[in-house]
């Protein structure tokens, strides 16, 4: 159980399951979005705060400006009404008004430290020069700003005199004064503080949301694959062997198509293997079950003649020797579906092969009475596996003269292009029936049963020659007319070309 938890939590981590990909992305796009719109929210608020509270301010500021220059505030700093007025604003936001007259001092600071005091800043001077600033410090809460102190009357010529701008951003002319202002932002700070906290309650509900969304959805979307798996699972621990059946995702049913074929593809391999298995008893059996029919024959007579024992021994040999070729040859075939890939691959001059197997095949031959010719039309010399090729051209041949009528013949042509090289074997036998030319190459398989039988055969000598001629890339075809007479062409590569 904790492995499994281990392994669940490994694959959510090592990102290597869908589902911990899935439920990732969810997250990240899920997440990203509400993250980006709390800080922007908040942010444009800030923005918005302060420009509007300084506009709200400097309006009020030139209005106090206003009256400042009406009553002469600057060259008679006295007015109580002006006074009483600047500790009132500076009250209402919390600030601090500093009067700055045009020789750069202050003649009144509402916090009533710095007055007769001199103040040459870089803002105080722009603002003599008409450009009027707010500045803001988020850093202490803090929004500072100039206003200049315009004597209209004066401002309204110079203006028209100037061709254009109104009195804050006019010439030095009618600047008689700037009122420095810097004002506490705590209202903003405490807004903003709220705002944020409920801005991020609302981000963490959110995010509790999409990470459940995400766990549901990944959850949903990988379920058909665990299904597969399960279904999948079931036929390898052999409780169905039946077609698998998902139908959900077109991903997921591609899978399910792929799987019922490799099944389908095993049933045929294993119905084949079944088949061969049944063949080869009921063959091995065969000859066993003769010997045994002739043993008991000679055990029940009792007193039997020693010719009669000669003959029966003679018999019981035959089917030794019969049994002997079976498994010889299963065994070569065997091999030979294990070593397709392995071939001992040699240059071998082929002329001289069917020489010599043809030397000793003919002796057979004579024995009953059939004709062997051997016709090379060039030389040839190609990259093959003897031992193979000889099993290939024995088992023609053999074929070619077993098959065979009284008096026939049997005729073998070497040619080649630059290509490949062909070895014909043609007979003037009993041929084999049109329906039959398709099978003639499977395992056990024989036109004629008790014929084949009769004449020594196995019915594996085409299966092996052809898994030979394949394992060299090469073709075997046949041709044949019943009664005439059967060709067996077999075409292969003169240079060996690897798999
Ligand atoms: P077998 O050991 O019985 O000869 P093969 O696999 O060599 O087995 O051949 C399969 C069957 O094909 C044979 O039983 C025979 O009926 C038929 N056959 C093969 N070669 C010839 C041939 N040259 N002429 C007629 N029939 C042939």
């Amino acid at each position: 159980m904790l492995k499994k938890i281990f392994g669940f939590l490994y694959q959510y981590i090592s990102f290597r399951s869908l589902r911990a990909r899935i439920f990732f992305m969810i997250l990240l796009v899920g997440i990203i979005p509400s993250v980006l719109m709390r800080q922007g929210i908040v942010q444009n608020y800030e923005e918005r705060a302060v420009e509007q509270r300084t506009q709200t301010v400097q309006a009020q500021l030139k209005i106090v400006a206003d009256h400042l220059i009406n009553e002469d505030y600057l060259n008679t700093p006295s007015s109580k009404v002006i006074s009483a007025e600047l500790d009132m604003l500076s009250n209402l936001y919390d600030g601090r008004v500093l009067i700055i007259n045009g020789n750069f001092k202050i003649i009144k600071d509402t916090y009533g430290i710095s007055e007769g005091k001199t103040i040459i800043s870089e803002e105080v001077v722009k603002c003599f020069l008409g450009e009027s600033v707010a500045k803001y410090d988020p850093e202490n809460g803090y929004i500072e700003m100039t206003t200049p102190i315009v004597d209209d009357i004066m401002g309204e010529s110079g203006n028209t005199a100037e061709g254009g701008g109104n009195g804050k951003s006019s010439g030095t002319g009618n600047v008689k004064g700037v009122m420095l202002t810097s004002m506490s932002n705590q209202y903003i700070v405490g807004t903003m503080e709220v705002l944020n906290r409920k801005a991020m309650l609302l981000e963490a509900i959110m995010i509790i949301i999409i990470v459940g969304i995400a766990f549901i959805l990944s959850a949903i979307l990988t379920r058909p694959f665990e299904r597969v798996t399960k279904a999948i699972n079931e036929v390898k621990a052999g409780y169905s062997n039946e077609p698998i059946s998902v139908p959900d995702l077109a991903e997921t049913e591609h899978i399910v198509e792929a799987f019922n074929q490799l099944l389908q593809r095993m049933k045929v391999l294993d119905d084949s293997r079944q088949e061969f298995v049944s063949n080869v008893s009921h063959e091995l059996k065969t000859p066993l079950t003769s010997m045994k029919v002739l043993a008991d024959s000679l055990l029940m007579q009792e007193n039997a003649p020693a010719e009669l024992y000669r003959e029966f021994m003679e018999d019981i040999v035959s089917e030794i020797d019969r049994e002997n070729r079976i498994i010889t040859d299963l065994l070569a075939l065997v091999k030979m579906d294990k070593t397709t890939s392995e071939l001992n691959i040699t240059a071998v001059d082929i002329n001289e092969l069917a020489e010599l197997i043809l030397k000793r095949l003919r002796p057979i031959a004579r024995k009953q009475d059939v004709d062997v010719v051997f016709e090379s039309m060039r030389p040839v010399v190609a990259e093959v596996d003897e031992v193979k090729m000889t099993l290939i051209m024995s088992n023609l041949v053999e074929n070619a003269i077993k098959y065979n009528k009284e008096h026939g013949w049997v005729k073998v042509i070497v040619d080649a292009d630059h290509q490949y090289f062909t070895f014909e074997v043609t007979d003037s036998g009993i041929g084999i029936p049109e329906e039959s030319l398709t099978q003639i190459y499977e395992r056990f398989y024989r036109v004629d049963k008790s014929h084949s039988r009769e004449i020594g055969g196995t019915g594996l000598g085409l299966a092996i020659s052809k898994n030979a001629v394949l394992a060299h890339r090469g073709f075997i075809t046949v041709t044949s007319t019943e009664g005439e007479g059967t060709t067996f062409l077999v075409k292969i590569p003169l240079t060996y070309i690897a798999q």
